[in-house]
């Protein structure tokens, strides 16, 4: 039998969304938690981050450590047990955390595209490269060819250099225009213009191609060179690393879980970030990839609404209108060019949990089919890697999602408080 916590209100998810949410909640209602599925709170961007006091982290640190909120980490939520009840696993077994509002603030991964070679060992997400340089990995005098879409190529293309990696260019596969047409819009967002401006300097002299894309990864055991390819011309540059990732997908799946109305791959909330479902809201990149600007203003909106203070809410929508212009055109300038489709043959997996090629998926005509005749989508990662690229490469509707949103143990699956299995519908 497993144990069971209540809340006021449960915040999924401790980044920038969720801490921002659960400071707001917290200082209108008691009995707030946040849950998160890793040992300490900040999300991608925060996690590891050495935070001077004045930085906006620490800022955010400090006023969530001034509140009564529960801290529940290293805790992932990927069922419900019924009506206003999740159920989360960690380490010390199964809980289920009982809430009367819930915020949802799950984050983004990165999108992954396959190509020949993708697979090999030191081809990594850019951001899973730059989290591991974080949490130690030696990147001194090692070659990195960073490559794919979206404002995170540079972000960790920049620290992988301070952590002492020689960037050997950066390939951008949206066009030159479209990131002219990007960066114009900077100019009205006078954060966002110093963050690139900083990041142009830390940068000076590493190439930054446009229109160029990895063709192939190459190597035996390894990753030795990367081809890349840009208009007519392919070139192969030798490298240690390919730091790869094709801007973020929203991570939807435990709102879906709930019923939670999803659009075009983001959870639809009001203006009160609340979702289609009564009591559920959500905020940050699970409604739309917009930036850390943006999840701090939903975070806050939702925390708000969720205590009952949707007057307080109302004062940040104006904030939150210019920054989702800006997420929007964002979502323009990087937007996948249709030419990434013809990158994987018919012998590349894109499935690298099941061993699926794409030869194999083209065989079938829906998502639902090819999952059961080929297991495409059923391992480890339960699809959070291949169904974005197979949405892309063949149009599929991959939405649909079942518990346990996450990989649990069988033990996780069949205990709760009443004996009886988590909600399996
Ligand atoms: C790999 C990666 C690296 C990034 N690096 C940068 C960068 O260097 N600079 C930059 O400006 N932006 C970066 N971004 C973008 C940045 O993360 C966002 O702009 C911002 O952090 C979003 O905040 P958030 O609170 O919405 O989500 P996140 O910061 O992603 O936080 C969501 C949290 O929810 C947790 N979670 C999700 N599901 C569950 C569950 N079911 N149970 C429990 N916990 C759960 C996640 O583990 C995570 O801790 C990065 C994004 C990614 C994916």
């Amino acid at each position: 039998m497993s144990e069971r916590s209540e809340f006021d209100v449960l915040v999924v998810g401790g980044g920038p969304a969720g801490i921002a949410a659960a400071c707001c909640a917290a200082e209108a209602t008691p009995r707030v938690a946040i849950v998160d599925d890793n040992p300490a709170l900040g999300g991608q961007i925060w996690r590891d981050e050495p935070a001077p006091s004045t930085s906006q982290s620490a800022i955010w640190y400090q006023r969530l450590a001034r509140l009564p909120v529960q801290i529940i980490a290293g805790t992932r939520a990927f069922a419900q047990a019924g009506p206003h009840i999740l159920v989360a696993e960690s380490e010390d077994g199964v809980c289920e955390l009982a809430f009367r509002k819930l915020i949802l603030a799950t984050g983004a991964r990165e999108r992954f595209l396959p190509f020949p070679g993708w697979t090999l060992p030191n081809v990594m997400g850019a951001g899973g490269l730059q989290a591991l340089a974080r949490s130690g990995l030696t990147m001194r005098g090692k070659k990195i060819v960073v490559a794919g879409t979206g404002p995170l190529l540079l972000a960790a293309a920049a620290h992988l250099r301070q952590s002492g990696a020689e960037i050997c260019l950066i390939a951008e596969q949206a066009s030159r225009r479209h990131l002219i047409v990007f960066s114009v819009r900077l100019v009205c967002h006078s954060s966002k213009l110093q963050d690139a401006l900083a990041l142009r300097r830390e940068l000076a002299g590493v190439p930054y191609l446009t229109s160029c894309w990895p063709a192939a990864a190459q190597g035996k055991e390894k990753l030795e060179s990367v081809m890349l390819r840009r208009g007519a011309k392919t070139w192969s540059v030798d490298c240690d690393y390919l730091a790869c990732g094709f801007h973020l997908v929203p991570n939807t799946e435990l709102a879906a879980l709930l019923g939670c109305g999803v659009e075009q791959g983001r959870v639809r909330v009001d203006d009160l970030q609340q979702t289609t479902v009564p009591d559920v809201h959500c905020a940050g990149e699970p409604t739309g990839i917009g930036g850390l600007e943006l999840s701090l203003v939903e975070g806050q909106i939702a925390g708000h609404a969720a205590a009952g203070a949707p007057d307080a809410a109302r004062g940040l929508f104006a904030k939150r209108k210019g920054l989702r212009r800006f997420a929007a055109g964002m979502d323009r300038a990087f937007a996948l060019r249709p030419q990434l489709r013809s990158l994987p043959q018919a012998d590349t997996l894109v499935c690298r949990c099941e061993d699926v090629p794409l030869g194999r998926l083209r065989e079938h005509s829906s998502w639902r089919a090819a999952k059961l005749l080929t297991r495409c989508g059923m391992g480890p990662c339960q699809g959070r890697v291949c169904a974005p690229a197979v949405e892309f490469l063949l149009g599929w509707n991959v939405e649909s999602v079942r518990p346990p949103v996450f990989p649990v143990r069988v033990e996780s699956l069949t205990t709760t408080v009443t004996g009886a299995p988590p909600t399996l519908s």
